[in-house]
């Protein structure tokens, strides 16, 4: 593991500007992502943040840092409550359904597990506890229908996350939807006094029936798992208004002491240049591209390839593109796993040398991943021309394989490669009794067998050579 670096810059959302990142403690990191509203399958936009929040995380490690990250699992919201009364299940059930399927697609494509996942409903103690200390406070007040709502004009830094100022405030409107536009920033709900729509949907709490209102679970999950002020704090872009910064009122509110340092936000997804709506018909989920046969490193490597604060354009065509990128990586480790030739004398070392610095300092720079990615390529390149050549030994070529694997731990689109392609004894024996079969025109169990190597990665074609196999890549 490298050295903790001192020049880490990100781009604060919440100052408008590159900083240095020094972390309240040394050498450690705590960072908390919103996570997924589990109402629905995580689309490939919502895994656009989390597979850049795993970059993020990835490289901090990479330079040392002990990475503390909490994401949330939002399983009480408006949105939620909706969708499980339309389906007709109990919300708790509805919900862990999704729950389920995101932990699969988490590792479907590789991220890395956070150290905290902390579900909404399992954590309204704290929520009621949140609001009740900002009512003592004079920030919480209950409105005519019951509901407990913030009072922004009391919070003199409101509006500083999203840069609106508060003169040109609503004053003493109010909101009780979680999501609203910038221009409608108003007083917003802590706390949502019970009605019909919420069915068994309740919690009680000093201040009545009723259920949290999305922004103060935010607040009260990483208070109580990474402490009063955190070090990062990342999401989507769509995410900064009204939700980041009515946790920065209410936290701040409450503890009198910054909430967060930096504020990191990714940009949209877009699809064929297009926002990606149901009703559009261009939504993928991330089941629906493995559906289609895309494997998930290139799905991850689409989205992982451009820079965090620049729009993704998904097109099919990026995606082909992706999955030639990867294969054009695994193919390069392969020859470096045969390679056997002279030494290159002093070719190697200045190639190396400059890959690393190039990698490092693209991606201390904000995550600047597309450069980062250059230099590798570059050195690909390079190091292919000595392999054309017969200029890379043994020795050489495992030092090459180490420094790819060393950077792979940061973007996780290569994975382990293994040396050649042997067959495992079992299916040896499996495509000969294959061939066996079909000599007795028993194609029925040809095709079982087929089947049965094609569930161990292993696929057969028929030739007029012969019969062919190829391992999957995994
Ligand atoms: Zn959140």
């Amino acid at each position: 593991m490298e050295s903790e670096r001192e020049d880490i810059q990100f781009f604060n959302s919440l100052t408008r500007e590159k900083e240095k990142f020094v972390p309240i403690e040394k050498g450690k990191v705590k960072m908390y992502t919103c996570g997924l509203t589990v109402y629905d399958f995580g689309h490939i936009g919502n895994f656009r943040a989390f597979i850049f929040e795993d970059l993020l995380r990835r490289w901090l490690e990479y330079r040392g840092f002990k990475v503390t990250q909490v994401m949330n699992l939002t399983d009480v919201d408006d949105k939620a409550i909706k969708a499980a009364r339309k389906n007709g299940v109990p919300l708790k059930e509805y919900t862990e359904r999704y729950t389920k399927a995101f932990f699969e697609d988490v590792a479907t494509l590789n991220i890395e597990r956070a150290e905290f996942y902390p579900k909404a409903t399992e954590n309204v103690p704290e929520m009621i506890a949140l609001i009740q200390k900002l009512m003592d406070k004079g920030y919480g007040y209950r409105g005519e229908d019951g509901s407990i709502y913030y009072e922004i004009s009391r919070f003199k830094d409101y509006g500083k996350l999203a840069n609106i100022k508060v003169e040109n405030l609503k004053l003493g409107a109010r909101v009780k939807t979680d999501e609203y536009a910038k221009e409608q920033a108003q007083d917003f709900a802590l706390w949502k006094a019970w009605t019909d729509e919420d069915g068994e949907v309740f919690w009680e709490a000093p201040f009545g029936k009723g259920r949290p209102g999305w922004h103060i679970e935010c607040s009260a999950m990483s208070m109580k798992y990474l402490g009063e002020t955190l070090d990062i704090h990342c999401g989507g872009v769509d995410n900064l208004f009204p939700h980041h910064e009515n946790e920065i009122a209410q936290s701040e509110a409450v503890t009198g002491k910054k909430f967060v340092n930096y504020w990191l936000h990714n940009e949209h997804l877009l699809i064929e240049g297009k926002r990606m709506a149901k009703s559009l018909g261009n939504y993928y989920t991330v089941r629906d591209l493995t559906a289609k046969g895309y494997h998930p490193k290139d799905i991850r490597y689409l989205l992982l390839a451009t820079h965090y604060r620049q729009q993704v354009n998904f097109t099919f065509e990026g995606l082909e593109a992706a999955k030639n990128t990867v294969d054009r990586l695994t193919n390069f480790m392969h020859r470096l796993l045969e390679a056997d030739g002279k030494s290159g004398g002093d070719q190697l070392g200045p190639l190396m040398s400059r890959m690393k610095s190039g990698f490092e300092a693209a991606m201390d720079d904000d995550l600047s991943v597309s450069e980062a990615l250059a230099s590798l390529f570059e050195f690909v390149k390079d190091v292919n021309i000595l392999l054309d050549d017969n200029s890379l030994s043994k020795d050489e070529a495992s030092e090459v394989c180490n420094l790819m694997a060393k950077f792979d731990k940061v973007l996780g689109v290569i994975g382990e490669i293994k040396k050649g392609e042997e067959l495992p004894k079992e299916a040896e024996e499996l495509i000969m009794k294959r061939e066996e079969a079909r000599k007795a025109k028993d194609w029925k169990t040809a095709d079982a067998i087929r089947q049965q190597l094609k569930s161990m990665g292993i696929l057969v074609e028929d030739t007029p050579q012969g019969v062919k196999w190829r391992i999957e890549k995994h």
